[in-house]
């Protein structure tokens, strides 16, 4: 069983899609990509800031899912991370309403002393100072550390951004920011570009249509399971990473085979998420159904024509 820490946010959500809204609920990258990686063998823990206004439910949930939370800071009287977003009809966009940075604003990430030696660090998107404070509390060099971020912080903090990509081997991010980050239209071109800064795999994530993984010459893509029924896309990219890194770090392998592998995990994973408002369908979520759907994966994308 491999080590993997998580870094990210753990967050009250408010969202509203075209079939419904919620009041404020469970969500934050950390907690999709720990609720992802749990399904794996994985010994995980969640490094992340809340104020004591989080329930203590929530908590509890995470650590009933096996992961160690010791890595998160509860601030007294503070206000934990705040995100309300709103869906289009389309569900492949949406607008932010609100971000409220509370306890965030001033985190300091403490990586645990038991998982300094982690085998694998999920980097959930945040400010790429945070993230490099993380891979620098490593007092091994890990085996794989994935980041994932997003269009903010390109505007926002753009050197801090280039500087920590140098230090990490996978990035996942959507195809808009691929083609933010390296200016070029053609997402072959931009992982490619990707590749020279520093992550020597490129993870793409194309939503509804799938995600690709680039190393070297070599591309390889997994779909996204059509869905009768979408409800909230919200933390789908959050699980899809989740699922990666968590099938990396069981099965600490971490060759491009395996992680044409950990790509499929991760999209079977994000595709049960978006069924059910929040975290209320990976709260759920049983290994059986898990490996249904994993048989619906290879069967979609299994043909047999004869090459001459
Ligand atoms: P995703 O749908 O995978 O992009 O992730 C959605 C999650 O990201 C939500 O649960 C939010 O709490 C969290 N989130 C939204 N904005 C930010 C931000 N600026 N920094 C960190 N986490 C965020």
């Amino acid at each position: 069983m491999g080590k993997l820490v998580v870094v990210g946010t753990v967050a009250f959500d408010e969202i509203e899609t075209p079939f419904g809204k919620t009041d404020k609920i469970l969500g934050g990258a950390a907690t999709f990509i720990g609720l992802a990686a749990s399904q794996f063998d994985v010994d995980s823990a969640i490094v992340s800031i809340v104020g004591d206004d989080l329930p203590k439910a929530y908590l509890t949930l995470l650590s009933d899912k096996g992961i160690d939370i010791s890595g998160i800071e509860i601030v007294e009287n503070g206000k934990t991370f705040y995100w309300k977003g709103k869906y289009h009809n389309d569900l492949n966009s949406r607008d932010t309403l609100i971000t409220e940075l509370n306890t965030l604003a001033d985190f300091n990430p403490v990586v645990p002393a038991n998982y300094t030696e982690a085998d694998v660090v999920m980097l959930g998107n945040l400010h790429p100072m945070v993230q490099l404070s993380v891979i620098n509390q490593m007092t091994k060099r890990p085996k794989l550390i994935v980041l994932d971020t997003m269009n903010f912080w390109m505007d926002n903090a753009l050197n801090d951004l280039l500087e920590v990509i140098k230090h990490i081997d996978v990035i996942t991010i959507n195809d808009e920011e691929a083609r933010q980050l390296t200016g070029e239209y053609s997402l072959v071109k931009a992982a490619a570009k990707i590749q020279t800064m520093g992550p020597k795999y490129v993870v793409i994530k194309k939503g509804e249509h799938g995600a690709l993984l680039f190393h070297n010459e070599n591309i390889f893509f997994a779909p996204a399971l059509p869905l009768e029924e979408v409800f909230d896309p919200t933390g789908a990219g959050d699980t899809f990473a989740g699922g990666f890194s968590g099938y990396l770090a069981a099965t600490n392998d971490v060759s491009f085979k395996s992680m044409k592998n950990a790509v499929i995990h991760g999209s079977n994973l994000a595709s049960f998420c978006v069924e059910k408002f929040g975290t209320a369908r990976m709260e759920k979520l049983e290994k059986i159904e898990v490996n249904k759907r994993l048989h619906q994966f290879k069967a979609l994308t299994q043909f047999d024509i004869e090459l001459k």
